[in-house]
């Protein structure tokens, strides 16, 4: 299986690229973002508490999340391989998915890290949330998603890139360049 990881802050594209990449290697698109907003509007209890995680911009709780994540890793032990997108989003969440992993003798064999400066970013989930009817793809919400970012998510990537599995990419090309970077790691990294 060659399972990878797209990092990066929110708005720098990891989703649209996650499925390009998908779609061009014949993996499986495991989002955690997606997972929550389908339980949200499924208006559920569970959707009901997730929701308030998320329309504040802060993490979900890594109990709940882990279990949807090994769910997934259950149900895919036989596909190509994991998109991992949105997660892992701390340092917690990281040491678990190498630990279930390792268990099941498999690895996560690249981290891609889109980069994208902060003004960017804000512009884009500005533009974005005239369309996308999330709640949390406002001004307020996203500095508090910025700020999370930041504290909890950055940290993951000394932890990679220790192991020597992180590659950056720059993000503010257009989505088609973008793709190209990412596709040209991949074929080196992951199908020498
Ligand atoms: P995303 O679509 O990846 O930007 O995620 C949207 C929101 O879902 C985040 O702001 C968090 O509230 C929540 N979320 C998504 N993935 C995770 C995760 N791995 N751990 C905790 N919360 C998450």
């Amino acid at each position: 299986m060659k399972n990878l990881v797209v990092f990066g802050p929110p708005g720098c594209g990891k989703g649209t690229q996650s499925a390009n990449i998908v779609q061009r290697y014949g993996l499986v698109h495991l989002s955690t973002g997606d997972i929550i907003r389908k339980e949200i509007a499924g208006e559920s209890a569970m959707g009901d508490l997730l929701n308030k995680f998320v329309s504040h911009g802060v993490l979900v709780p890594d109990n709940i999340i882990l279990k949807e994540v090994y769910r997934f890793g259950l149900d895919h032990l036989r596909s190509n391989g994991i998109v991992f997108d949105g997660f892992p989003r701390n340092l917690y969440q990281a040491q678990m998915l190498d630990r279930i992993f390792h268990k099941k003798s498999m690895r996560i064999g690249l981290v891609i890290s889109i980069d994208v400066p902060e003004d960017i970013l804000m512009a884009r989930i500005i533009e974005r949330g005239k369309t996308s009817g999330r709640s949390d793809d406002t001004i307020e919400v996203m500095k508090n998603r910025l700020m999370v970012y930041q504290s909890q998510t950055q940290p993951v990537i000394d932890y990679y890139k220790k192991c020597n599995r992180l590659v950056l990419i720059d993000g503010t090309k257009a989505v088609n360049n973008v793709f190209d970077d990412i596709e040209q790691i991949i074929n080196e990294r992951l199908y020498r």
